[in-house]
């Protein structure tokens, strides 16, 4: 296989699950050192393992809340310490949060999705920039969603898609900011994808079966029978992420099997 990667080290935010993971495992398939960022100690532990186990010492987990900045700021740092600098950060991780009509919403479950989505986004990429400076180039990819820029089907996800449509500009103002450094910034829009996202979810017991499908609505995405895997979200990334595209920054990719179209 064509190690486009060897020499690079990745920061992969949400790497101990779903999309995170399914990227950090394709990234080491290529040759790159996985830094893998999560507060779930168990699942980065596991993703860690399974990474290292094919490819010795490619991977290593860092127990972070990427809304705790002094964390974020101290991993990062740890990261590129051990692996020898960053090229690569997929500001990644993030929650569905609070689930539910505006007017019963807690400005505090508000601000749980805000601090980590938009704060942790953020902070992610404000401490991988002095890195990437360093090295004279990168590149930052940033999972944002389909939901608050080409669907607002979910009901009750006014946090959500606030904080979906505004890593958007984020990216944008960062592409503009750090494109005289070569540091290039592009985000993603996945559409349903099989993960354990469902579980991030803060919903009423009552709400829950208004708003959240049992069973994944047939013909949702007209490309395929069922969900996106996490596997074909990595391979977009992986292209963001290497040299292929190194023209391209502050661009959106849609991914969703034309789920959007509908
Ligand atoms: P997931 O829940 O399987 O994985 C997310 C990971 O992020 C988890 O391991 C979780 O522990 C971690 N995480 C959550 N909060 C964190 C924090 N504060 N600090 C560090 N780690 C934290 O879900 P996923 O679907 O793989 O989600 C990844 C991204 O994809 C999210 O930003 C999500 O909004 C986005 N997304 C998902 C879908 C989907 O249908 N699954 C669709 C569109 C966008």
């Amino acid at each position: 296989t064509v190690q486009r990667f060897s020499g690079k080290t990745a920061i992969v935010t949400g790497a101990g699950s779903g999309i995170g993971k399914a990227t950090a495992i394709q990234l080491a398939r290529e040759g790159a050192k996985v830094a893998i960022f999560d507060l779930n100690d168990q699942r980065i532990a596991e993703t860690e393992n399974e990474i290292n186990q094919i490819f010795q010492g490619a991977a290593r987990a860092f127990d972070v809340d990427i809304s705790d900045e002094a964390r974020v700021a101290k991993a990062v740092k740890e990261a590129a310490d051990h692996f020898d600098g960053v090229d690569i950060l997929f500001a990644n991780a993030g929650i569905n949060g609070a689930w539910g009509p505006i007017e019963d919403m807690r400005l505090e479950d508000w601000e749980q999705t805000l601090r980590v989505n938009l704060n942790g986004t953020f902070l992610s990429v404000k401490h991988t920039i002095p890195y990437m400076k360093k090295r004279g180039a990168g590149s930052i990819i940033i999972t944002s969603s389909i939901n608050g820029l080409d669907r607002f089907s979910g009901w009750g996800a006014s946090a959500y898609s606030t904080t979906k449509a505004g890593q958007v500009a984020f990216a944008k103002m960062a592409a503009l900011e750090l494109a005289k450094f070569k540091i290039r910034v592009n985000v993603i829009s996945p559409g349903a994808i099989a993960t354990n996202i469902d579980e991030s979810t803060k919903i009423s017991d009552e709400l829950k079966e208004i708003v959240i499908p049992v069973e994944y609505p047939e013909g949702s995405q007209p490309l395929a029978d069922g969900p996106g895997q996490p596997e074909d979200v990595a391979e977009l990334v992986c292209f963001l992420a290497s040299d292929a595209s190194k023209h391209i920054t502050g661009a959106r990719v849609r991914i969703d099997g034309a789920e959007a179209l509908l």
